[in-house]
């Protein structure tokens, strides 16, 4: 349920020792207890060094208080944050004494929730703080702070107007039973539709890159036994986190490493070796990579310079695609003069000539262009968006994927000449399903699924 009548408080910073610690509260109570603590009403906005005292007059830490009065906050109600000496135990009591003030302890993402609520920020905007907060990479990060200045807001608002002005056109006739759509007004309805259609497939085709920059470039190594996968993950990852063998068949789960690659980070995951003869437990090992393999945004195909290629099963080399894959020749150190052709280096089953990457993951060599390569993959499935740079999340895509299908209906009724009526409801459809995005569509359980993702004392 939403409450907005009682007062929030919590530790808006991570548990544990730092230099300062914040607490921040909001809601109605806010400044009976900053009089309280201050002695005096609190001047907004100005930093108020003080003695924290508890309730009972014992001193607690020495603070620095700043007061913002609603609607001028981040909450848009009065709020209050303490910074306190960054030790657990003093945040913890200061937290404690607001609680016994009044306080309640915040939500997940409650601050946040509140600032939508009183329409500081629209649900869009709410989500990119969150990605903000969450956003790992330079790619990531500027997708966050575009979304928080409202790139999609922007391009939801221009399709919201541009279906308002269709419904309007078809509104205008249900009032007249007798009377159809002219042909010249049905012409023009049918372009508008088609128009809003293909901007509403266009955001839909950023739901890829947002995803790649939401969790990472999920990248799985596959190989041969003993061609280098492990040394490899370890050498990108920059330390020893998979086992490396000489033995073959070491690797038989997944190893999974976070990785930061230029301006985006990775999911890496190394993979059980498709060994041609496996044993019962490298068998499963195997059958998971196929699983790993089919939901990856990239895999690197890891081969042994020094040996002929063996051949790839037949149904993984069916499932490689150009565009996902990288062929990587490692352990090249071993090779005179340290360099291989590729195109000597022909991998038997594979219908294309992937892109061929030399490294040796012993010495690092090649390795920065392997990231290279991967990055270059990653950006290649930016879908154009114009100046800024939209990437919608999977709650967006849900909401546009129903606005595309509504789209659809109303474009059949067009042609079949449906009646008018008909036609007016799909597109109430669409706007709603265009509104959910912003948030503009009340849907309490929706609201609190979507806020109980965010930290507390955001
Ligand atoms: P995996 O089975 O594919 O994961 O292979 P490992 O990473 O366990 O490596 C198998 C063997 O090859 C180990 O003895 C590694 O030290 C060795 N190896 C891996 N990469 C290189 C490389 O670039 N150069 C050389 N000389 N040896 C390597």
């Amino acid at each position: 349920m939403v409450r907005l009548d009682d007062t929030i408080a919590a530790l808006a910073t991570p548990a544990g020792t730092a230099a300062i610690a914040l607490l921040r509260i909001s809601g109605k109570d806010t400044i009976a207890i900053a009089r309280a603590l201050a002695g005096r009403p609190p001047a907004p906005r100005v930093a108020t060094h003080l003695d924290y005292r508890d309730r009972h007059g014992a001193l607690l830490d020495d603070v620095v208080l700043t007061f913002f009065q609603g609607p001028r906050s981040y909450t848009g109600e009065d709020s209050l944050e303490i910074s306190c000496h960054g030790n657990p135990f003093i945040a913890q009591k200061i937290l404690e004494d607001l609680f016994a003030r009044g306080c309640r302890p915040a939500e997940p993402g409650e601050f946040t929730k509140r600032a939508f609520l009183h329409g500081r920020l629209t649900l869009d905007q709410a989500e990119a703080v969150r990605d903000l907060i969450h956003a790992r990479s330079e790619r990531a990060l500027g997708a966050a702070q575009q979304q928080l200045r409202g790139a999609l807001g922007r391009r939801m608002a221009a399709l919201t107007d541009a279906l308002l002005g269709a419904l309007a056109r078809v509104e205008a006739y249900i009032d007249f039973p007798d009377e159809d759509l002219p042909p010249e007004d049905r012409g023009a309805l049918r372009e508008a539709l088609e128009k809003i259609s293909a901007d509403t497939a266009r955001l839909l085709a950023t739901q890829r890159y947002g995803a790649l920059l939401r969790d990472g470039i999920r990248t799985v190594i596959i190989g041969e036994p003993n061609a280098g996968k492990s040394s490899l993950l370890n050498r990108l990852a920059g330390h020893e986190r998979a086992l490396v063998s000489p033995e073959p068949g070491t690797t038989r789960d997944f190893i999974e490493e976070r990785v930061p690659a230029g301006p985006h980070w990775l999911r890496l995951t190394d993979t059980a070796g498709l060994n041609p003869a496996p044993g019962p437990v490298e068998r499963l090992g195997i059958a998971k990579t196929r699983e790993r393999a089919a939901e990856a945004d990239l895999l690197v195909l890891v081969l042994d310079a020094t040996r002929p290629a063996p051949p790839l099963p037949p149904d993984l080399a069916a499932a490689l695609r150009p565009e996902t894959t990288l062929l990587v020749l490692n352990k090249i150190d071993l090779l005179p003069g340290g360099s291989v052709s590729a195109t000597h280096h022909s991998v038997p089953s594979l219908p294309f000539v992937p892109e061929t990457i030399t490294v040796s993951a012993l010495t690092g060599a090649g390795a920065e262009s392997l990231l290279a390569a991967i990055v270059r993959r990653a950006d290649a499935l930016r879908a154009d968006t114009g100046e800024d740079l939209v990437a919608i999340n999977a709650r967006h895509a849900h909401a546009l994927d129903r606005a595309k299908s509504g789209l659809g209906e109303a474009l059949a009724k067009l042609s079949a000449n449906a009646p008018v009526e008909l036609l007016a409801s799909d597109l109430r459809e669409v706007l709603d399903a265009f509104g959910e995005i912003s948030g503009k569509v009340d849907n309490e359980q929706m609201l609190d699924r979507l806020f109980a993702t965010f930290c507390i004392g955001k």
